[in-house]
């Protein structure tokens, strides 16, 4: 068993900015030789969401119109504080989560044919974004 953790970087247009990190996660997996185990795909930061979906056109507008509508761009608390505006990033990124687990098998990820890794920028700006991945497997 051994655990390999690397990272990439992003640039993001943020405001719900949709991702496709696939790739970057499958390279991870190449670099570190494992075959077996599990990957943990990681953001550090909380105005950021990781999770999976199908990446086609549709599905791009949808995500970002759904959080509009669940938790709309507006006034929270948390603006009080920080007047930073982006309480409604922090908010979609505690009902996303910022990580996702993938099994891989015999050197590949478990995804579904349909199913992408997703990276969603929640903050009201665009940023340089850090993502870990980290494999544990033999
Ligand atoms: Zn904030």
């Amino acid at each position: 068993m051994s655990v390999s953790t690397q990272s990439f970087t992003l640039q993001t247009r943020g405001n719900t900015d949709v991702l496709d990190i696939t790739p970057q996660v499958i390279q991870t997996l190449r670099q570190s030789g494992l075959q077996n185990g599990i990957a943990t795909v990681f953001v550090p930061g909380s105005t950021g969401g990781i999770t999976t979906v199908e990446f086609e056109p549709g599905l791009r507008r949808d995500l970002p119109e759904i959080m509009e509508k669940l938790i709309p761009a507006g006034r929270y608390h948390h603006d009080e504080t920080w007047h930073d505006g982006n309480g409604h990033a922090h908010l979609r990124s505690a009902l996303v989560g910022t990580s996702f687990t993938v099994p891989f098998v015999a050197g590949r990820l478990t995804l579904g044919t349909w199913q992408q890794i997703v990276f969603l920028d929640f903050d009201n700006r665009s940023r340089r974004r850090e993502i870990l991945v980290q494999l544990v497997g033999e």
